[in-house]
């Protein structure tokens, strides 16, 4: 719980992009238990703002596997095609602060021109920090390319930013315990990070922000590998005014070769496992769980 009186609320994020895996039940199944555990609220959030790689097919299946392992959530579900409106209002709200850019860059350019600088920095998703072509570009220069019908993505500017907050940001986070530390945010480790993409008018970092806020979520429980995103949220709620939640990254769920699950590489789903005979006792079981939630 985040300390105050109030009602806490927790929330599951998937996208509908693949099946679930036993990653995204660790992830749910955490939530739910604690939401139960502290009279708490239950949200599922259907974060399909990525219309390229979402499918409906896919969300169908969350609904079934999720209600499979006995999850129940608040209706109606959120989702995240429903808020572009406010993602848009949130980056207008930067750009009156001065600190965001259009980046016409496309991920070949930026390869380009990393490619002949070895060491050049890597964010800590691996990809290279963006070199801050388009940080300089004079406005002529910018209303020129976007009248010649470019299309730009919005870029933070990161040094800028963190001037604009203090150097002790941070924070609260449980991990899978009950014991709260205090993390100190880095979010300069991502660069110049994008919030709206050239396809789609917002970014997850964005989206995650504004709706986190929106729905009121108190308390955020999601696998290790957001760990270090954390830190551009903290940034940004602070530069939007949105209230901070708490934070419990649990360890992720790694397959027999010790690499963490993904949908993009084949890792076993949820409907296999359902398929080979498990029941959800077992998923609980292999995931560490208890064996059953706290009664509501
Ligand atoms: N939609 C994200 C995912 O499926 C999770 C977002 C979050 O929990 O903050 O990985």
């Amino acid at each position: 719980m985040n300390g105050s009186q109030s009602q806490s609320v927790w929330r599951f994020a998937p996208s509908p992009n693949g099946f679930l895996h036993l990653g995204h039940a660790c992830s749910a199944l955490r939530n739910q238990d604690a939401a139960r555990r502290t009279h708490g609220r239950f949200i599922l959030r259907i974060e399909d703002i990525d219309t390229g790689r979402c499918r409906p097919e896919f969300e169908q299946a969350i609904y079934e596997d999720l209600t499979w392992l006995g999850l129940s959530w608040e209706t109606p579900v959120r989702r995240q095609s429903d808020h572009l409106g406010e993602y848009a209002l949130a980056i207008d709200q930067l750009d009156a602060q001065g600190l965001i850019y259009p980046c016409f860059c496309t991920r070949g350019e930026i390869a380009a021109r990393v490619a002949s600088r070895p060491g050049w920095p890597r964010d800590p998703d691996g990809a290279p920090i963006y070199p801050g072509l388009c940080r300089g570009l004079s406005e002529t220069e910018r209303r020129e390319r976007l009248l010649a019908g470019r299309h730009a993505a919005m870029r933070l500017d990161m040094e800028a930013a963190c001037g604009r907050v203090d150097h002790m940001l941070g924070w609260t986070e449980y991990g899978e315990g009950d014991e709260p530390r205090d993390v100190r945010a880095e979010p300069q480790i991502w660069g110049d990070v994008v919030l709206a993409r050239r396809d789609v008018p917002a970014s997850y970092h964005t989206a995650v922000v504004v709706d986190d806020a929106l729905q009121g979520v108190t308390d955020i429980v999601r696998g290790l590998d957001l760990f270090h995103a954390t830190s551009v949220h903290r940034l940004l709620q602070t530069l939007l005014d949105l209230p901070a939640p708490v934070y419990r990254h649990h360890c992720l769920i790694l397959d027999a070769e010790g690499r963490k699950l993904s949908k993009s590489r084949g890792s076993e789903t949820l409907r296999d496992a359902r398929r080979a005979g498990a029941t959800p006792a077992d998923i609980r079981r292999r995931l560490g769980l208890p064996a059953q939630a706290a009664p509501v």
